[in-house]
């Protein structure tokens, strides 16, 4: 296992020098994946049942080797990584959102459509103040949010994940840009 560190951002790994303000953090860990290679091409063949050159139908053979893959956070712990980078920011908490209930239209946030590691996207962001999570969740789970910014992600269900930071409108010009 290496602790080399590098940096995802929509969809893209960089290393730390290039890596956009808001890219998450993420380790690259070893792992042994398994590759069919033809013995007289060399050509890598689908894996299958019985794998087989895709250029002379050759039987392939089995060939381990050792590739690096980003370490798989979850949606929390990649917003926290990629916040932390340009402010401090600490995840507070979340609530489930009804998509269609009936203080929704209330909430001003700013939509976006940004996929993070774990294969959930972030679809809006909106940088206010805690009240916000007050009054839309007086029938629902409520909590009270010290900080300024509430970040919504959709991961299967509609979810707000609240993270207290220090300057929300710069964080939701970085996550719009
Ligand atoms: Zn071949």
């Amino acid at each position: 296992m290496v602790e080399e560190v590098a940096y995802w951002w929509r969809g893209r790994l960089y290393s730390g020098g290039e890596a956009p303000p808001l890219a998450v953090p993420l380790k690259l860990v070893e792992v042994e994946s398994v590759e069919w290679l033809c013995p007289k091409c060399g050509e890598r063949a689908e894996w299958g049942p019985e794998p087989r050159c895709p250029l002379c139908g050759a039987r392939c053979e089995p060939r381990t080797l050792v590739v690096e893959v980003p370490e798989l956070v979850d949606a929390v712990e990649a917003l926290e990584r990629a916040f932390n980078r340009v402010c401090r920011a600490r995840f507070r908490g979340a609530v489930a959102l009804e998509p269609f209930g009936l203080f929704l239209p209330l909430f001003t946030w700013r939509p976006l459509d940004l996929e993070l590691p774990d294969g959930s996207h972030l679809v809006g962001v909106y940088a206010g103040k805690p009240r916000f999570l007050k009054r839309g969740f007086r029938n629902g789970p409520t909590f009270e949010l010290p900080g300024n910014l509430a970040a919504i992600v959709w991961s299967g269900l509609l979810e707000c994940l609240a993270f207290e930071v220090e300057e929300p409108e710069r964080l939701a010009e970085l996550l719009s840009s």
